[in-house]
């Protein structure tokens, strides 16, 4: 709030202080706008005064001058060029902070006295719409979320993305549905509104936090609740849509808060836009029960967009993304961070990547039509929101050309493949549309055209006359300039163009004489003089003439054709989604061919059968063929846990997320890496890895450890999949045993879900013995010349309980440490309360090494260290116990 009020007052300052009328234009405008830095067009320049100078030059190190310099009225200046501005604004964003573009609102040149200013736009990064600016391959969010005052009503979400025109609703039911929504959107900007935030502030203190955790690096900005437009007013109807990937919207409305969310989302960006209308063109409901939830947790641990190791394109996303338009890189990202669960759906998906990969060699062709359609999708938002430029258009012309050259080359397919792709009619393709734009356009229009035209000039009739004129122009000044030569007898006489000067005759030094007294100087160079004459002035004038009224008719070519795109744009976005569908089967399809993946039986049993599974990036890593893959069976009404023991660097781990991921990869349509998978439909995929596993994260307090074990057990059903890491790891031994154990209990016996548990309590393998829903797995390893080797496979049974000190001594530690070891390990178990938790039947040990005979030296080194007190020891005691010891290896 102070800062708030500082601003206010510099304001008022600067306006009585800095009274000429361009400094009243400033303060109105930073009046209006507070809390922006206000960028202030001066000719070339934005400029930023006072404080907002101040706070430009520390944060961009600008130089800071001031205006008005000496007089009463001298206040601080910074300014950036106008070509450059977005670079700064850019940073300026990114450090949180808003900026309103104060504009000229005509040509300095037209007007006389003062030039009208006012504020066009504000930015900020939820509503930024620079091409140059947002990351092409992700949704550029604005967040809003609405936390009414009873929060059991549910919590209300709204994502806006300006640059595609879409936006999705929630209404979640807490706080943890909320992060994981956010998560997995990753906004640019969030809106918090409150209501009745007074009395909740310590509640509310730790939601912003939360936000402000899982939006790392966001602005959250609180929104007063009072105000408020309502759903209505915010003039979207959120009872429409069309698309499949927006989980199927009610007909019956949309939930009160998810509503209110999305109004407070939309007052903001059509805030930021100075009231002006932009497009909505999609609109969709988030509903958490239809899609496969991914906790947050799961998802980085899974490292499914990004990864925590030094390699961040380490991630699922980088194997799988072989797209090649960018509407088609953000649609494959979305479908990875929310599968589905609904059967028909995700088959309809497997579907297209079938359809593809039996179409065989047109798949390269397609791959070349794809990259060619560049960011049709945002680009036709653009022509709506009055930003696009020639450029742009070029853009949209080679897509939709591209777009043809696709749907004709699926045309070849067979009935059924057409069917499954969702071929668009032919009239639906915009033909005539790309057409028009081909007729007009030059090869490449520029961005912002100078001096090279946008448009053939055959395009257009008076465009032809105009370039008639100016063609003939410059033939008449090649007459003009062999006549001049004639009439004063100077051979080397030349008639010349430059855009400061414009059109001259230059005659060299020597010739001075023969010049006819009634030309003009106009300048002297090195090598002689500049001359011109009512002849060449006159001829000038009509050829500038003609070149300026090209230029206007090609402005208002340019605001007809982008019209008339502006008027079928919708239709156009629904062409890109459609061309982004078949760029993410595309790109599945590519990846199943390459690397073998196969489509997985999909459907509403409670199976997951994987033959001969693999890890995507292990494998990658591993290189094609070095994997070593894996099976795994489970079943809800059979055997649904699995204990998984093994050393260190076994693959544990890597089983455990390799499973996950094939479950994701095949509930979001894709193919799998295995022989042959089998996934009957998960709901949530629920994962906790232990302290150890996890130091990436920085957190490893067991309070955290046990927070999320809790928030597993709390969301896990019958349907989930749940993966627990080496849980207990954050706390001692028996602690940490004790709760592994009680957690494998209540989802093997009470949720009844699937569950891998990879442990290295080794009293935990005794739990199966007690159930008949729970089995023994161990990642196998085997000696091989006095080296642990990894065979990575996962087989039936429980590792071996002597297996941690049978790795140690393969790696070198000493006989007379490990038969300590032995010893206190033999010590340990006799206490160990978990004997008493198993029965007392058989146990299913398997033994890795293969118990060698004991060698008299170290059954005796045994017995005097299993008789040894280690408390009541004192040092000089166990120096003559170690010298001993000594002597007995020595034989
Ligand atoms: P654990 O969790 O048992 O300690 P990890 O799963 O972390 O073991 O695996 C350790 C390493 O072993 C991995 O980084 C990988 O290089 C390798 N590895 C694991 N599983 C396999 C496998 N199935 N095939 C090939 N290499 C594997
Ligand atoms: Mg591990």
């Amino acid at each position: 709030m102070a800062a708030r009020k500082q601003e206010k007052g510099t304001a008022k300052a600067a306006a009585s202080a800095s009274a000429t009328p361009v400094m009243l234009q400033h303060a109105a405008a930073k009046a209006a706008h507070p809390d922006c830095i206000v960028f202030f067009r001066l000719g070339d320049f934005y400029e930023m005064f006072g404080d907002d100078a101040g706070l430009c030059a520390s944060e961009l190190g600008l130089t800071l001058t001031s205006r008005n310099k000496g007089k009463p009225d001298e206040i601080p200046m910074a300014g950036v060029p106008h070509h450059a501005a977005h670079g700064y604004i850019a940073r300026l964003l990114a450090r949180g902070h808003k900026v309103a573009i104060c504009e000229q609102l005509a040509d300095p040149a037209t007007v006389r006295g003062i030039v009208p200013r006012d504020v066009v736009r504000v930015i900020t990064p939820g509503t930024w719409t620079d091409a140059d600016q947002v990351g092409e391959r992700e949704n550029s969010w604005l967040c809003s979320v609405v936390v009414p005052q009873k929060v059991a009503d549910g919590i209300g979400l709204a994502l806006l993305d300006l640059t595609t025109a879409e936006l999705l609703v929630a209404q979640l039911a807490d706080s943890s549905e909320l992060m994981a929504e956010v998560s997995r959107a990753a906004p640019r900007e969030l809106l918090l509104e409150v209501e009745d935030e007074d009395t909740r502030s310590t509640e509310v203190e730790l939601l912003r936090a939360a936000l402000g955790e899982v939006a790392r690096g966001v602005p959250v900005r609180s929104v007063p609740s009072r105000g408020v437009p309502s759903g209505d007013e915010a003039g979207v109807d959120l009872s429409e849509s069309e698309s499949e990937d927006l989980a199927g919207l009610p007909r019956d409305g949309t939930p009160r808060w998810a509503r209110r969310a999305a109004a407070r989302a939309l007052a903001y960006a059509r805030a930021c836009y100075k009231e002006r209308e932009f497009p909505v063109w999609r609109l969709g409901q988030l509903r958490a029960s239809a899609v496969l939830g991914i906790d947050r947790s799961a998802a980085s641990h899974l490292e499914l967009v990004s990864s925590s190791s030094d390699d961040p394109s380490a991630c699922l996303l980088s194997v799988i993304d072989h797209t090649c338009s960018p509407a088609g890189a953000r649609l494959l990202r979305r479908r990875l961070l929310a599968p589905l669960v609904d059967v028909a759906a995700i088959r309809r998906r497997q579907d297209q990547v079938q359809a593809l990969l039996e179409a065989g060699s047109i798949r390269r062709e397609l791959r070349d039509h794809l990259a060619e359609v560049g960011d049709l999708e945002r680009v036709v938002v653009r022509v709506s929101l009055g930003e696009a430029n020639p450029r742009d258009l070029g853009i949209l012309r080679r897509g939709l050309l591209a777009a043809e050259r696709i749907a004709l080359a699926l045309g070849t397919l067979d009935a059924a493949s057409r069917d499954v792709l969702a071929l668009p009619p032919s009239s639906e393709l915009s033909a005539d549309l790309a057409e028009h734009l081909s007729r007009a356009l030059v090869e490449r229009p520029q961005a912002q055209p100078k001096d090279t035209p946008t448009f053939l000039s055959t395009y257009d009739a008076e465009l032809t006359r105009l370039s008639e004129l100016r063609n003939s122009g410059s033939e008449r000044m090649v007459a003009l300039e062999s006549d001049l030569r004639q009439r004063t007898g100077i051979a080397s006489l030349r008639v010349r163009f430059t855009r400061v000067f414009g059109w001259y005759v230059e005659v060299s030094r020597s010739q001075q004489g023969k010049v006819p007294t009634a030309w003009r100087r106009k300048q002297t160079v090195a090598g002689g003089e500049r001359f011109t004459l009512p002849e060449l002035d006159d001829l000038a004038a009509e050829i500038l003439g003609a070149e300026e009224q090209y230029r206007v008719r090609e402005q208002e070519l340019l605001g007809a054709l982008l019209l008339e795109v502006a008027s079928r744009a919708q239709h156009i976005h629904h062409l890109a989604a459609w061309l982004a569908g078949i760029d993410v089967a595309l790109s599945l399809a590519h990846v199943a061919t390459e690397l073998g993946y196969v489509r997985p039986v999909v459907d509403d049993s409670d199976e997951l059968v994987i033959q001969d599974g693999r890890h995507p990036l292990v494998e990658r890593r591993a290189g094609l063929g070095r994997f070593v893959p894996n099976d795994v069976t489970l079943s809800v009404r059979e055997q649904h846990l699995w204990i998984i023991s093994g050393p260190n660097m076994a693959g544990k781990s890597t089983f455990l997320r390799q499973v996950a991921l094939i479950v994701i990869l095949a509930q979001m349509g894709a193919y799998v890496p295995a022989a042959a998978a089998h996934v009957g439909i998960v709901d949530r995929v629920l994962s906790r890895v232990g302290a150890s596993d996890n130091l990436a994260g920085g957190e490893s307090t067991f309070m955290v450890e046990m927070r999320e074990t809790a928030a597993i057990l709390r969301g896990a059903t019958s349907r989930s999949l749940v993966i627990l890491d080496e849980v207990g790891r954050g706390t001692s031994t028996y602690d940490g045993l004790s709760i592994a154990w009680a957690v494998a209990e209540h989802l093997d016996q009470v949720v009844r879900c699937r569950t891998l548990f990879a442990t290295h309590y080794h009293e935990l393998t005794e739990l199966p013995q007690s159930s008949a829903t729970a089995a023994n797995m161990c990642v196998s390893a085997r000696e091989h010349e006095g080296a642990v080797v990894f065979l990575h496979r996962v087989v039936p049974g429980a590792a071996s309980r002597s297996y941690g000190i049978e790795v140690a001594r393969l790696a070198g530690l000493s006989e007379l440490v490990l038969s300590r070891a032995r010893s206190l390990l033999a010590t340990f178990e006799g206490r160990a309360p978990a004997r008493g938790l198993a029965s007392a039947g058989q146990s299913l040990q398997l033994d890795l090494f293969s118990p060698s005979a004991p060698d008299p030296a170290s059954t005796e080194l045994r017995t005097i260290l299993s008789e040894l007190d280690v408390d009541r020891l004192t040092g000089i005691e166990a120096l003559q116990l170690l010298a001993r010891m000594k002597g007995l290896l020595r034989g």
